[in-house]
């Protein structure tokens, strides 16, 4: 059973713009780094908008992974920022793929309100022949696995875990899954990634990540306007309406109500580089899809680069960990832990960590382990 994902606007969220007209849907638009709730009344949908400048540039700037991985962790801390942005009294959102491909594990890792960080684990020549090969594409290099989201309730509180199966598909199929079979709630989700390249004042070239993406649910106050319907996976019953574009049939739809119909086709022909270009802001976008059903956006929540881990927490991890495997790790009498989201690296002395001192000090280093702990 998972719990938490579901959604509910905050009552106290205050409307900074009404009914879409253009003065106000696009007041204070053009900073990047934030999640934008928005409401269109008229369709009975609720959502958010996540863009991701300067703190997506810096998280993946700090990896050495090829390209393709770049783009899907990429992916995944849009993801993990449109589903974490939602949460009432919850600390902390884990995104998190177990898969068999070149790609095995993406992380993307967020405290809310908004503190963001990100880590993969792939098999680097792997994937850089796969993009030469021009095959790189995600249902490749993600391969078949698994899909966990975890929910951290207050400091230390109760944890909830939700799974979807990833079978060679992208990580937007996987949320239209979930969202379908778990939370029975109506759900579109566009996602987009990409690599900018300009110049900069001298001439330079330059270049920056940028990702963003939108996730739109309706959530009709009659709640007998979503009809449920047993759609196997991935197949559109025979009385799907004409009409409906290939991409939605089984994904997410669990009604054929016209209003979220609408909705989900707007969503639907959302272009990456909406999502992506500095010049379409969240407010410009919104108002784009729906200025003639009107649009009402919340107060934004801040996203940003930042890694939780410290020096008290690696320590609750080696305390953690077998005699054998502190000894193994230490060399010269020293450990090194290097946090695998940020890069950083605590040293310890081997002898004063419980048990240490009884194993014979051989070559290597503390690496991956418990990685979320940190
Ligand atoms: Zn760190």
């Amino acid at each position: 059973m998972v719990h938490g994902i579901g959604w509910e606007m905050t009552r106290k969220q205050t409307a900074v713009a009404m009914n879409g007209g253009p003065g106000a849907a696009l007041a204070g638009s053009g900073d990047a780094d934030r999640a934008l709730p928005f409401q269109v009344d008229q369709l009975e949908v609720r959502g958010r908008v996540v863009s991701l400048g300067p703190a997506i540039d810096a998280i993946l700037a700090r990896h050495d992974y090829p390209h393709p991985v770049k783009a899907l962790l990429g992916e995944a801390c849009v993801l993990a920022a449109l589903l974490a942005t939602s949460l009432k009294d919850v600390s902390r959102f884990i995104l998190q793929t177990q898969t068999d491909g070149p790609v095995s594990m993406l992380v993307a890792d967020i405290r809310l309100p908004g503190q963001l960080r990100a880590t993969a684990s792939c098999e680097a020549a792997a994937v850089t022949a796969l993009a030469e090969a021009g095959t790189a594409d995600t249902a490749t290099l993600l391969g078949k696995g698994t899909l966990a989201m975890t929910i951290e309730q207050g400091h230390g509180g109760q944890r909830y875990q939700g799974f979807v199966p990833l079978d060679h598909e992208s990580l937007e199929a996987a949320a239209h899954t979930y969202f379908h079979r778990s939370e029975q709630i109506p759900t579109r989700i566009r996602l987009a990634v990409s690599e900018m390249f300009d110049r900069d004042e001298d001439g330079k070239a330059r270049h920056q990540w940028r990702a963003g993406g939108i996730i739109g649910q309706f959530m009709p106050e009659a709640e007998d306007r979503i009809r449920h319907r047993d759609l196997p996976a991935g197949d559109a019953p025979d009385d799907m309406p004409a009409g409906l574009p290939e991409d939605l049939q089984g994904a997410g739809l669990e009604t054929d109500d016209e209003a979220w119909m609408e909705a989900a086709a707007l969503i639907g022909t959302v272009a990456d580089d909406e999502l992506t270009d500095p010049a379409v802001s969240p407010e410009r976008l919104l108002f784009r899809l729906f200025h003639e059903r009107g649009v009402r956006v919340f107060r934004p929540v801040r996203l940003e680069d930042n890694c939780t881990c410290s020096r008290a927490r690696v320590e609750k991890v080696l305390d953690q960990m077998d005699v054998g495997e502190i000894a193994d790790a230490a060399v010269g009498g020293e450990i090194e832990v290097r946090c695998e989201f940020c890069g950083l690296r605590y040293h310890f002395d081997a002898d004063r960590l419980p048990g240490a001192a009884d194993g014979e000090a051989k070559h290597g280093r503390i690496q991956g382990g418990p990685l979320t702990n940190l």
